[in-house]
């Protein structure tokens, strides 16, 4: 295979091999149903009881408190969605912000065609808010806030623990999405007073589609898959063993190694950071400090960010400009609109978004490449032209 450097952790990771070797037992000759009642089929249950223990004691929570879904996409409407049922009697008022994954942000757009109604908290240009807004917002009806742990675009990390500590003091429900934090900054249920916590495997070099959501005890959050009563009655269907297995596999490993992978990472992205800021018209977007160690993100002015991303490929390199999921339309990302970028320089995003796989190497043949693309797109642009 050519040259592939791949920068798109963000999006995805790379099943981790500690994970794998957990799984393959699971899918293969351990294939019996958890909930079987002879002694081959507890072989399956006793490694997600292990799994649940090990996932609960990593975040802060007990086993009972977790549970597994889909993913993060999953994770986040039931929380959002069961909330809101839960706290009918109280209203229909939800808290939340303008950078939150779509998983997030279109489950709150459904539930305004239903009825709710919902505070976009506004973010200062770094993607920060300010909790004196969040305080003013909270109403009699409030039933919920879902602030995002860390933002998936620009790497922001948000004041999780505040927003908690605020959440609590006015006995409101705080849910967050997690899935850019957990297993790469420490995340606690219980010190940062999170009643809902959303997470998923593959953003951590676990397995795709398998995710959880914790769950404070207390919480009576309503059910969401009626069937055979898996997951204490409120989510049902065949446990995913092997995805569970590997998930907490890879939350153990990314957890152990936590602080040394943080540190070569953040090195990594600080040079792509220095390096690619000094191209002209050219910025970072997000929190220059408090930012998740894998993210360098950016705009580049008078160009396309899809046209960067095609001829990053064309020099195999894996990037993106944004949220995958918002590739397929033209319009520039709801993040960078929401953090002020004006609609024609968040056209021109870019976020690399690395992992502890990634070389020295791999940030010198990015910082070889993108100078040059950048200029040789600009060159094309009238725009560019008639600025100089
Ligand atoms: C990836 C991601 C999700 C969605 O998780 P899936 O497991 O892909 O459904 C939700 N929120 C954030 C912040 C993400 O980065």
């Amino acid at each position: 295979m050519s040259k592939m450097v791949y920068a798109d952790n963000a999006a995805t990771t790379a099943l981790s091999k500690n994970a794998l070797d957990a799984m393959m037992p699971y899918l293969t000759e351990q294939y019996g149903n958890p909930s079987s009642i002879y002694k081959f089929s507890q072989n399956s249950k006793r490694a997600i009881d292990g799994a649940r223990e090990k996932v609960a004691s990593i975040l802060g929570a007990r086993p009972e408190e977790i549970f597994f879904t889909s993913g993060g996409t999953e994770s986040d409407n039931w929380a959002i969605k069961s909330a809101l049922e839960l706290r009918a009697d109280k209203g229909k008022h939800i808290i939340s912000t303008g950078i939150e994954h779509h998983a997030v942000l279109h489950t709150l757009q459904h539930l305004e065609t239903q009825g709710a109604e919902v505070t976009y908290l506004p973010v200062n240009e770094l993607g920060q808010i300010d909790l004196n807004d969040l305080r003013k917002a909270i109403r009699k009806d409030t039933v919920l806030i879902t602030v995002m742990a860390a933002n998936n675009e620009i790497g922001t990390i948000l004041p999780v623990a505040e927003i908690g500590a605020v959440a609590r003091e006015s006995g409101v429900l705080f849910h967050t999405d997690a899935v850019q934090a957990v297993g790469h900054i420490p995340i606690s249920t219980a010190g940062m007073s999170i009643d809902m916590l959303s997470l998923t495997a593959h953003k951590f070099k676990g397995p795709k589609g398998c995710g959880a959501l914790y769950i404070r005890g207390g919480v009576r959050l309503p059910t969401l898959l009626h069937g055979g009563g898996h997951e204490r009655g409120l989510r049902s269907g065949t446990e995913n063993t092997a995805g569970i297995v590997g998930l907490a596999a890879a939350l153990e490993e990314a957890s152990l190694h936590m602080n040394e992978n943080a540190k070569r990472v953040s090195a990594m992205r600080d040079r792509l950071i220095g390096g690619l800021t000094k191209i002209p018209a050219s910025r970072l977007t997000g929190h220059p400090t408090k930012r998740l160690p894998g993210i360098a993100s950016f705009v580049f002015e008078y160009i396309e960010g899809e046209s960067i991303i095609l001829l990053l490929d064309q020099a195999g390199i894996c990037a993106s400009s944004g949220s995958a999921c918002s590739s397929a339309s033209l319009e520039p990302s709801s993040v960078l609109l929401a953090i002020g970028l004006p609609h024609e320089i968040a056209h021109g995003s870019l976020r690399l978004s690395l992992s502890e796989d990634n070389s020295e190497e791999d940030i010198d043949y990015i910082l070889e490449k993108l100078p040059p693309i950048i200029e040789r797109l600009r060159s094309m642009s009238p725009l560019w032209d008639n600025k100089k």
